[in-house]
């Protein structure tokens, strides 16, 4: 099987199943308690906590573990919401791009039917967020609880313009929020020098477990906890998660050390794979294909070709990918990101995305190539004789 869905989630790195078979068996005990196998398990995540902040670029005290990064933009937004009515109710309104992640974007949904004001961004045909309009948007910001914008979008792998948002957000004095979950272990990040205030991560992405990730929090900014508890600085209640803690570090680790060469071959392989769907299929359409993504995210359609036919076809020849469409009981649902980018439903049906990996061969890309051309072509060759036949 050749595994194209690295933004979905990765296989854990074989050193990250052994620190986290290490910390079950050597440091099983309650960090907090003050014996000595508690000051054991202490520690370890003490160890731990400050690999993972050095491979982020912020401050050990700076990292709040959460279960991943749903729970550390619901953080991010809850506490902010929190911290704006306790400052006198003004900040309030939450600011978005119309990109963001489902869990995200359906917590905003939630906020608004209980009266939140919520704005979103919008991007342009390429998927990039539209400044002019976040400019807008923002207003003078005196209401704005928070500017909240993914680093790199996961579905289409397009960047987001991180720099220019923190100079708009400093210029009103609102806190900006970075869901970066689909840059960590893909590009090199240094939340010191970035500017943002707060920033998701989540280790299942870089081949870490699943469960565990941060919401990495600018000292000085001061985002009120949604679990009570005395752990994580007061900031997030609940026994810490030592092994997931662990096994975040090593994975810290192991990227740190080939992030440099892994982003320089992905970057080649997303391209051989690009030019070769384009060269084999013409009728394929690359999404964000003039915008700086991601390296090795292809997102694309074939004609209109439903994603679901596409990736079972691919699937039962060997490869695996995904869509960016959710499914539900009810049928595929056209994908909100590439709706927004200004796609058809019937288009934002059939975006497939192809995400490498670390691991990913340029033999796997080749043998996906041929695939592609076998198990896709006849289907698009049926769609130009039939037009209705992809109705059916
Ligand atoms: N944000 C983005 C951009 C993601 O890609 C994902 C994972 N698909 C998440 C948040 C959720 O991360 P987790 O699984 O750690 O909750």
């Amino acid at each position: 099987m050749i595994y194209l869905d690295h933004n979905a989630t990765t296989p854990p790195a074989p050193e990250v199943i052994d620190e986290m078979v290490d910390a079950m068996q050597r440091a099983w005990a309650n960090p907090s308690s003050t014996h000595e196998p508690g000051q054991t398990a202490r520690r370890l995540l003490a160890d731990a906590r400050a690999r993972v902040a050095s491979f982020l670029g912020c401050q050990s005290a700076e990292l709040v573990f959460t279960s991943g990064a749903t729970e550390a933009n619901h953080m991010a937004v809850l506490g902010a919401l929190a911290h704006g009515r306790s400052a006198g109710g003004v900040r309030r309104r939450l600011v978005m791009s119309a990109v963001e992640h489902p869990g995200l974007l359906g917590l905003a949904r939630r906020l608004e039917t209980e009266g939140t004001p919520v704005d979103l961004i919008p991007v342009d045909v390429q998927g990039r967020l539209d400044l002019d309009a976040a400019r807008r948007l923002i207003g003078d910001g005196r209401d704005v609880a928070l500017l909240s914008v993914m680093g790199a979008n996961n579905e289409t792998g397009v960047l987001m313009p991180i720099a220019e948002l923190v100079a708009m957000a400093r210029a009103v004095g609102c806190w900006l929020h970075v869901d970066a979950t689909q840059l960590v272990g893909k590009v090199a990040l240094d939340f010191a020098l970035s500017g943002v205030d707060l920033m998701s991560v989540s280790a299942h992405k870089l081949h870490g477990p699943k469960g565990i990730g941060a919401l990495v929090v600018r000292k000085g900014v001061a985002v009120p906890a949604l679990l009570s508890g005395r752990q994580e600085r007061h900031r997030r209640g609940g026994t810490e998660n030592t092994p997931g803690i662990a096994g975040f570090a090593a994975a810290c680790d192991r990227a740190a050390r080939t992030l440099d060469a892994d982003l320089t071959r992905l970057r080649a392989l997303g391209q051989v794979l690009e030019n070769g769907l384009r060269l084999r299929l013409p009728e394929v359409q690359v999404y964000g294909d003039e915008a700086v993504r991601l390296p090795g995210t292809v997102c694309v359609r074939f004609g209109e070709l439903d994603s679901e036919r596409v990736l079972g076809r691919l699937e039962r020849a060997g490869v695996v990918a995904s869509s960016g469409a959710a499914c539900t009981a009810s049928g595929t649902q056209p994908s909100h990101v590439l709706l927004a980018m200004g796609e058809s439903a019937l288009q934002a049906k059939a975006g497939v995305r192809f995400s490498l990996g670390r691991d990913t061969t340029l033999a796997e890309i080749h043998r996906t190539l041929d695939i592609a051309r076998h198990a896709i072509g006849p289907l698009l060759q049926t769609e130009a004789d039939q037009p209705l036949a992809r109705a059916a």
